[in-house]
């Protein structure tokens, strides 16, 4: 049998994640950040995914700070694989808020295995494209990562390796 594996697979219910994402846009009409661990679906009950959420909910909490961003609302889904967290933002402006996120992914120790997806007020998401910002690298091969998924190039071994050695190198910097 053979399973194709995708990086960028969504590992929970997208239903209930529009759901959420919308219900807080519509009561609050703010940017709505959702952080995700990004590692593919079959890796995600290995435990490092509570770790790697709550980093980086620190990360953004204390971004956010710094600029001077308020949570206005937060809200949350656990399922059996993991845990994504959803937050409504009143800051200057949605694409400004997409380009800490996107320094938070570059520049985290753990960056690599986090997804920070930024909507604006009217519940769209905004893409790196439209900040300018190239695609996200492949952790393992650095092609674009979009390309290589469509190619599904690396096995879930490769994978789980190169998310153990991340962390790690993670643990010894911290
Ligand atoms: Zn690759």
């Amino acid at each position: 049998m053979h399973s194709s594996i995708s990086l960028y697979d969504s590992y929970l219910c997208k239903e209930t994640r529009a759901k959420k994402q919308q219900q807080l846009v519509k009561k609050f009409k703010t940017p709505v950040i959702t952080i995700k661990a990004h590692m593919p679906k079959e890796l995600r009950k290995n435990g490092y995914v509570a770790e790697i959420i709550e980093q980086a909910f620190q990360s953004v909490k204390q971004t956010l700070s710094q600029q001077g961003f308020i949570i206005v609302a937060s809200d949350d889904h656990k399922g059996f694989a993991g845990e994504e967290r959803y937050l409504a933002v009143q800051c200057r402006s949605a694409s400004e808020l997409k380009k800490f996120m996107m320094e938070i992914e570059n520049s985290h120790s753990l960056g690599q295995l986090m997804d920070l997806n930024v909507m604006d007020g009217e519940g769209k998401t905004i893409s790196r494209g439209s900040c300018k910002m190239s695609a996200r690298k492949c952790i393992i091969c650095n092609c674009p990562a979009p390309e290589c998924a469509k190619r599904h190039q690396h096995n879930l071994e490769e994978l789980n390796a190169r998310i153990e050695q991340i962390i790690e190198e993670s643990m010894v910097t911290a």
